[in-house]
């Protein structure tokens, strides 16, 4: 029985890092503080800096990130907020939470992002925000989305939790929108010893608007101005974040390095083709680079062609199916589009987004992690390569 390749492997990481992180907490627990200070504010910096913005405020997690980012533009019952149906859940989440309406537009079938064609028609006088999501760690259209949002005096919140050092034309993801949000989950490209966000921004008064909506509102302590929340970071997911970050870049280029033997194997193996109309008729389609910017490769999602009906999840099932049997790991990223999510049956979204609907029927994400190693991508490859001759 051959070994099992992972989706991701967080041991083989801890592995190399035992001695910082430990070194990190340490640090914490003789400090005895647990809450902010200075940990979080040098994370906060650092991250900052690292993603082209003046500011930075931890929060508890990307979902809190999202969450706090729309509160601190006043999204509330009566506003629409445009944004991908593609996306982890939290991204439509937040805007429902707030009573405000999400307004999907559907995706782009080669980058899995919002289409920006589509955008302008979706905008009507109750339009407040656009939130895209920066699927897989390639970022959204930036260019256009920010065009449209300043011919309409709209605001523009970045969903960068999986795109943290992507960029478009040079400019961060997270940096380009007013907000952006970033997700430290375990499994992300940076990833904490639990639950950990940031917000950033290059607008200093929406920046204090978060910070004071991060810790209740108050300002000075028990006087408060604004209705926030509990949204802070913990110092000790600050410190180990902060001892995992030099290592961020290296991960960086191991996962691009990944992507490019996939897309070279699987090109060999004659499952995928880069030129099309001859790319529709092969059974795998690679995932696509827009050309605009840095990927990072949080995911690397290959799209699954059906033979019989392209709306149907039928093939890539069996194909999940056959992999686990071989000891491969895979996973769906998302199985379902949020404008179908049986939690928002009664907001009666009647949006037209086939391309997340085929989109959620197909994709498949393999093993990218930055420790995975060349013979297991060529296992992976070949694993699926007999699945397709069997
Ligand atoms: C992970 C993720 C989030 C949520 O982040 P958490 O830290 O898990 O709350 C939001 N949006 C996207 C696109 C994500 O991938």
């Amino acid at each position: 029985m051959s070994e099992l390749i992972p989706m991701l492997d967080l041991k083989a990481q801890y592995a190399t890092l035992r001695k910082e992180i430990h070194a990190a907490i340490d640090r914490v627990m003789e400090s005895q503080h647990f809450i902010l200070g200075p940990e979080v504010e040098a994370f906060e910096r650092e991250v900052a800096a690292y993603s082209q913005s003046q500011f930075g405020i931890g929060v508890s997690s990307g979902t809190d990130a999202l969450l706090v980012a729309l509160m601190a533009i006043n999204i509330g019952p009566g506003d629409e907020v445009i944004t991908s149906p593609y996306s982890f859940f939290a991204t439509a989440g937040s805007i429902v939470r707030l009573g405000a309406r999400p307004v999907f537009v559907d995706i782009d079938l080669d980058t899995l992002n919002i289409d920006v064609n589509k955008i302008e028609a979706k905008i009507t006088p109750r339009t407040r925000a656009i939130l895209p999501d920066h699927l897989a760690g390639q970022t959204a259209d930036m260019g256009a989305i920010m065009q449209i949002a300043q011919k309409h005096n709209l605001y523009v919140i970045e969903d960068a939790c999986q795109a943290i050092g992507a960029d478009y034309q040079g400019k961060r993801a997270g940096s380009i929108g007013h907000l952006g949000c970033f997700s430290f989950f375990p499994s992300k490209n940076l990833g904490g010893a639990g639950d950990s966000g940031m917000v950033v921004s290059n607008d200093p008064a929406l920046a204090d608007r978060v910070a004071l909506l991060r810790n209740h509102g108050h300002r000075p302590k028990y006087y408060n101005k604004a209705i926030g929340g509990n949204f802070r970071m913990d110092a000790l997911q600050a410190a180990i974040l902060r001892a995992k970050f030099p290592h961020l870049e290296n991960w960086t280029a191991a996962r691009q390095k990944n992507a490019a033997l996939y897309n070279e194997l699987f090109k060999n193996a004659g499952l995928s083709s880069d030129k099309s109309p001859e790319r529709e008729n092969k059974p795998v389609i690679l995932p696509q680079e827009a050309g605009w910017g840095r990927h990072i490769y949080h995911l690397y999602q290959i799209r699954i062609q059906n033979r019989e009906s392209p709306r149907s999840a039928a093939e890539r099932g069996k194909l999940m199916s056959y992999l686990k049997e071989h000891q491969i790991s895979t996973e769906v990223y998302y199985p379902v589009a949020l404008h179908k999510q049986e939690c928002f049956a009664q907001m009666d979204f009647n949006e037209d987004c086939p391309n997340a609907e085929k989109a959620s029927q197909q994709t498949l994400a393999l093993p990218i992690y930055p420790e995975l190693t060349a013979s297991n991508i060529e296992r992976i490859v070949s694993a699926i390569e007999d699945f397709y001759n069997q």
